[in-house]
């Protein structure tokens, strides 16, 4: 095999709650990570000219080792002793910088495509951990479909598939960073923490209306604050007719389940009319 095209999928948040602070600063979390049909496509090809060089259609992204995508190749090439050249080009459609771990989904592909190209025969345990040595959502990402994540992020237990449900996707002009939000979260007695056990359980009942309302993400409070656009989209998206919407991740994008496509689709017409959202996309729930 010389050539592999992935698909690499965003994934929203169901439901995000933080429940501490380790001493190394992570955040301990326990958060529905679900995918969603929305895509960068990647391919990768075995190349003469050693070393890995980088394409991607997003002028400002680095190329280099500060590309994550890039990275992941060069930690199974260092390990694996890979002289053969890689070229990757990574085609982005996932918002950047947008709480949908745009990033952290090139990575997992890559790892997953280094391991199909140079059959290193990886399980998927051992692609997992080198994927946590690449980001906390990483593992995730190779995983994909609906699950619980908690201790940082890494700790994954498979949930029942969600219903296949429309879904709009809507980023305004802004960028946030996850660093800044996290480090701007208080918690104390007060903070009201979304109810992740029972949205587990509307999961597992596959109520898809229960589910939309049960909701929550406790990160929401610290970057709406700071750009009440965010609230701007949710309300619209609601008065249109989603079930629910809702920040994914650290902000900024919005995403909103329907229960229709033409009625997702009419929201999305609808927020475009108004001008608030820079990024809008009607997708659907990705299962595995
Ligand atoms: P998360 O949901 O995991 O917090 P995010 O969606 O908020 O992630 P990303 O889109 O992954 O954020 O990008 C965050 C930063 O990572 C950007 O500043 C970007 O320059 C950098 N970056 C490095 N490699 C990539 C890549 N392959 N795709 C997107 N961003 C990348």
């Amino acid at each position: 095999m010389n050539e592999i095209r992935l698909k690499a999928l965003a994934k929203i948040n169901l439901g995000l709650d933080v429940t501490g602070c380790r001493e190394d600063g992570y955040h301990t979390v326990r958060m529905i990570m679900q995918t969603i049909h929305l895509f960068d496509s990647i391919q990768m090809e075995k190349v003469d000219q050693s070393g890995i060089q980088l394409t991607t259609n997003i002028h400002f992204l680095p190329t280099d080792h500060h590309n994550i995508a890039y990275k992941a190749a060069q930690i199974l090439m260092d390990e694996f002793e890979i002289k053969q050249g890689i070229r990757i080009d990574i085609k982005k459609c996932i918002p950047v910088s947008a709480g949908m771990a745009g990033g952290s989904t090139d990575a997992a592909a890559v790892l997953y495509g280094m391991n199909q190209l140079y059959e290193l025969k990886l399980s998927s345990s051992q692609l997992a951990k080198r994927a946590l040595s690449l980001g906390a959502d990483v593992p995730y990402c190779l995983m994909r479909g609906t699950a619980l994540a908690e201790g940082i992020g890494e700790k994954l237990t498979r949930l029942p598939a969600v219903p296949r449900c429309p879904v709009v996707i809507a980023k305004p002009g802004i960028s946030v960073s996850t660093k800044w939000v996290y480090e701007n979260l208080k918690l104390d007695k007060q903070t009201v923490h979304p109810n992740i056990d029972r949205l587990i359980k509307d999961i597992k009942m596959r109520n898809l209306r229960k589910m939309a309302s049960h909701m929550g993400n406790i990160l929401e409070g610290v970057t709406i604050a700071e750009y009440p656009v965010i609230a701007r989209i949710k309300e619209n998206l609601i008065k249109n007719g989603a079930l629910n919407a809702m920040m994914s991740g650290s902000g900024p994008a919005v995403f909103a389940l329907f229960q229709e496509r033409e009625k997702a689709k009419a929201a999305a017409d609808a927020l475009r009319a108004e001008g608030i959202a820079k990024q809008i996309y009607v997708t659907t729930i990705f299962n595995v």
